[in-house]
């Protein structure tokens, strides 16, 4: 898959996307040190929004700080106008953005204090990131054989890009087996996440997700919380095992690119009646409901792309 885009916001300015080079001999090529944002952009009823540009830029700073970066060039909002600088210099009414901080180098240290922070904001149209059919149907998935980082090995709470490798790792094995997403343990062989969303289980009309120790915070998870307060249903918080994800009436994951979708089997083990259940599909047509301006929420958590 080839991303197509114009322009591409690098340090202050919008650069042509083939001039947005950055120099071979950086510590963010070699060691992944980066670290970025996925967040998108509905072309909602009342035209391009953002949604939750707040809390995704508050995260890209929150991880930069945990990564170790001082002295970050830009603000939480600052970037977060630069995003929607961004969206509208490519013309674009939905895509998915980018935001990137990673050491500038030219250095290959592996003291950030050696290097300069720099940042680059992308934007492209993305559709369905689990395909458009996992909408309806729900996805296949399997317990990779990679454990999830523990927290002290690696910054579960960070965006930062050397988390991904794990990731990788566990997605291409998920692929290879034939299956379209990864679920991943944590190292005490609790259910943690998937490489690129969280979970929640249903059972017995109770709705489950696992706690937050060592997964990243989602904010799509953060929202479907919300949501799911809204609805009156019962949340809980708690550890997870591998056997109550077989056992789930429901399952589903959720993230900022796949956003809300169930997953119909585990582990060649069916998940409910192997399709869609009514308290996910309640939740997934509430979520896009909000994202496209019509929901409870919409007003508090979408950021309007300027229009000429
Ligand atoms: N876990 C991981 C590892 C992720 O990469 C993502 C995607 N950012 C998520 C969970 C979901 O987070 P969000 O809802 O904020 O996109």
């Amino acid at each position: 898959m080839s991303i197509e885009t114009k322009f591409i916001w690098m340090d202050g300015q919008l650069v042509e996307a083939a001039k947005a080079n950055v120099p071979f001999l950086t510590s963010s090529l070699h060691y992944s040190a980066s670290l970025f944002e996925g967040i998108r952009c509905y072309n909602t009823v009342n035209g391009p929004a953002v949604f939750r540009l707040k809390e995704h830029m508050n995260r890209l700073i929150e991880s930069a700080e945990i990564l170790g970066f001082c002295n970050l060039p830009y603000t939480a909002e600052e970037l977060g106008r630069a995003t929607l600088e961004t969206i509208a210099a490519n013309e674009l009414k939905e895509c998915y953005i980018r935001p990137l901080i990673y050491a500038g180098g030219p250095n290959l240290s592996l003291n950030l204090d050696d290097t300069p922070a720099r940042v680059g904001i992308a934007a492209w149209y993305m559709g369905s990131y689990l395909g458009e059919e996992a909408l309806e149907k729900g996805i296949r998935a399997n317990i990779a054989s990679f454990t999830r980082h523990h927290p002290n090995v690696m910054m579960t709470k960070a965006k930062v890009s050397g988390n991904y490798t794990n990731s990788i790792l566990a997605k291409t094995e998920s692929c290879r087996l034939g299956f379209d997403e990864a679920i991943m343990l944590d190292p005490q062989g609790y259910v943690a996440e998937c490489t690129g969303e969280n979970l929640f289980i249903i059972r017995r009309g109770k709705v489950y997700t696992t706690h937050t120790a060592a997964i990243l915070e989602g904010i799509t998870r953060d929202s479907i919380l919300t949501l799911c307060k809204d609805f009156g249903l019962d949340v809980v918080e708690q550890p997870v095992g591998r056997d109550q994800l077989y056992a789930a009436d429901e399952l589903f994951v959720c993230g900022t690119a796949a956003e809300c979708i169930a997953v119909r089997e585990v582990d060649f083990r069916q998940i409910g009646d192997g399709k869609m259940g009514p308290i996910t599909k309640k939740i997934q047509t509430a979520f896009h409901e909000t994202v496209l301006g019509k929901g409870a929420h919409s007003a508090e958590w979408l950021s309007y792309v300027p229009q000429k």
